[in-house]
């Protein structure tokens, strides 16, 4: 029997939790769903991801209003997936912040990207009509860029790590509070979507600089928010594991010469073990895949996604 494609039949809400990790450092996780957060500067905030629609994003700024009323001067996107970028309109930021390469990104396949999300994800678009269009960047950085917060509350970092989850992805390093928003380069406790992915960077360069930081908290794409050293280097630890788990199994069918399908195979009976139960693993594991696969057919550049694509590769691998 053929899997429901993606996440298309979760429709089940998630429990929502808001914390605050330090003076003014705020994470809402969903049981899965892809988490958010926000900074308070001496007299502004800084957002961190912008949720799938303006009304799903506005669900959140209601819960962070009970704690602050200063207006978004910054809004920071990690990387340019729809779910995360779509709501930026209900934020009025006053400028919004990618890294250039996601800015190119969201240029090339922005549209494509936007109608393979809602595919395989459709809880996430909560009144998809009020989205304005494509989310654009005010302001981009290649490496490096700092914020600073005003009064006695220090400064962000922004940082480009190395290619990873996509080809632009950022974090969002306090220093101040040893916390770390990591956007999707680590997952707590949630499956890798490595669709757009660069695995082989991703798994040794860009986790080391990530880990290099030495967070004491870590808010990933999605799980909960990771406390304490020891926790935040298992979670890189897991993320990596997780990435040279699909490698391994890919490399070596890829290598004999094998089917696209039986690497899916054989790196689903690898993985399921340990990561089986974690959100959306059936959901990612093709896509992951494919995207590995191609990899080691030499592609550099990821292929965009298209929610034709996405039904082919589905139906091949899951269906
Ligand atoms: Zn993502």
């Amino acid at each position: 029997m053929s899997k429901p494609f993606a996440s298309a039949n979760d429709l089940s809400e998630k429990t929502e939790t808001l914390e605050i990790l330090a003076d003014g450092v705020y994470a809402l996780t969903a049981e899965g769903d892809p988490n958010i957060g926000a900074i308070e500067g001496e007299d502004f905030i800084v957002a961190i991801e912008a949720r799938a629609t303006p009304l799903a994003a506005r669900g959140w700024l209601k819960k962070l209003r009970e704690h602050t009323d200063k207006p978004v001067r910054y809004l920071i996107l990690t990387h340019y997936h729809a779910v995360r970028v779509l709501g930026a309109s209900a934020f009025d930021a006053q400028e919004i912040i990618t890294s250039a390469a996601t800015h190119k990104l969201m240029e090339e396949r922005g549209k494509e990207d936007w109608d393979s999300e809602f595919g395989r994800m459709p809880r996430l678009f909560k009144n998809p009509d009020e989205i304005p269009g494509l989310t654009a960047p005010t302001l981009t950085f290649e490496k490096e860029m700092r914020i600073e917060l005003g009064g006695d509350r220090g400064h962000l970092e922004l940082k480009f790590c190395g290619r990873g989850h996509t080809a632009g992805d950022i974090v969002v390093w306090y220093p101040k509070t040893k916390v770390l928003f990591a956007g999707d380069l680590v997952e707590a406790e949630a499956a890798l979507y490595t669709g757009d992915a660069f695995h082989m960077d991703w798994a040794s360069d860009t986790l080391d600089t990530i880990k290099a930081f030495q967070a004491e908290a870590l808010i990933g794409g999605r799980g909960a928010v990771v406390k304490g050293r020891a926790a935040v280097d298992a979670a890189v630890e897991q993320t990596r594991e997780f990435l040279i788990g699909m490698q391994n199994n890919v490399k070596a069918v890829h290598a004999r010469g094998g089917t696209l399908k039986e690497a899916f195979e054989a790196t689903h009976e690898a993985l399921a073990p340990k990561f089986g139960q974690w959100p959306i693993f059936e959901h990612c594991l093709p896509f992951n895949v494919q995207r590995l696969w191609d990899e080691y057919d030499e592609i550099d550049w990821p292929r965009i996604w298209t929610m034709e694509r996405d039904r082919e590769v589905w139906a091949e691998l899951q269906g």
